[in-house]
């Protein structure tokens, strides 16, 4: 559990991005982050993951970008964030996850929450070395009940095979965590979303947050950042 003073941080802070590369940990992170502020984990990733196994219209459009690394159109994903983000359990805040991917993106949100009378609090770079991130992801196994996912060679689940969280014992490689797509997926941050970082620099919300550490390690330098 991360150790975040919720009286530190519920008032000033409630709208958030976790930003970083595939496998630096942001959905890790978010999990127990909005457990203990009482918000919703909003992953983009997770989204259309859903949707790709219901086999549902948007699903069907966003499968072939997923098995390639590549980012879906921005119509489609800022139209499915409008959506989400309208939900009554957005009301109080938010932590998201995967989302925004480019400045288009990231514009968009801006305009999204404005519509509300919001703006973001803070945005929270988790930074981690490349080859650190291409075995994170080859390790990384995700819970077919929950989402939460597990390191098999850092962090793996207590009894082996069943998640923590759930209980569930359907734990699964991401298609996009093969070897194949991973750098694709390196390459696309790279390019989309590193300009991001500028952007949120220039509106003072950007926080730089070192996850090369431990989980642990991760969330407290995230508490500090939030307390500060
Ligand atoms: P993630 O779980 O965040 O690593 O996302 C998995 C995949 O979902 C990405 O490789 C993209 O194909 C797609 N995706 C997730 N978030 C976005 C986004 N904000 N914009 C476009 N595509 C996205």
């Amino acid at each position: 559990m991360v150790g975040v003073n919720p009286e530190a941080v519920e008032v000033v802070v409630r709208r958030l991005v976790l930003m970083g590369p595939p496998g630096s940990g942001k959905g890790t992170q978010a999990g127990p982050l909005t457990d203990t502020l009482g918000i919703p984990h909003v992953s983009t990733g997770a989204m259309f993951r859903e949707a790709v196994e219901n086999g549902d219209s948007i699903g069907r459009k966003v499968k072939e970008y997923l098995d390639h690394g590549q980012l879906v159109p921005d119509e489609i994903t800022v139209a499915e964030m409008r959506r989400r983000l309208q939900r009554p359990d957005c009301a109080q805040g938010f932590v998201l996850d995967g989302f925004p991917r480019s400045l288009e993106q990231a514009r968009a949100l801006d305009a999204i929450l404005a519509d509300q009378g919001h703006q973001l609090d803070a945005v929270l770079h988790i930074e981690v070395p490349p080859e650190q991130l291409i075995r994170r992801m080859a390790a990384r196994r995700v819970c077919h009940g929950c989402g939460t996912s597990y390191n098999m060679c850092f962090a793996p689940p207590s009894t082996p095979g069943v998640c923590d969280r759930c209980g569930s014992a359907d734990l699964y490689q991401r298609d996009d965590d093969k070897e194949e797509t991973i750098a694709a997926r390196l390459e696309v941050y790279e390019r989309e979303t590193q300009p991001l970082i500028e952007y949120y620099e220039r509106q003072g919300v950007l926080y730089h947050i070192d996850g090369s550490g431990s989980i642990d390690e991760t969330a407290d330098a995230i508490r500090q950042a939030l307390a500060a």
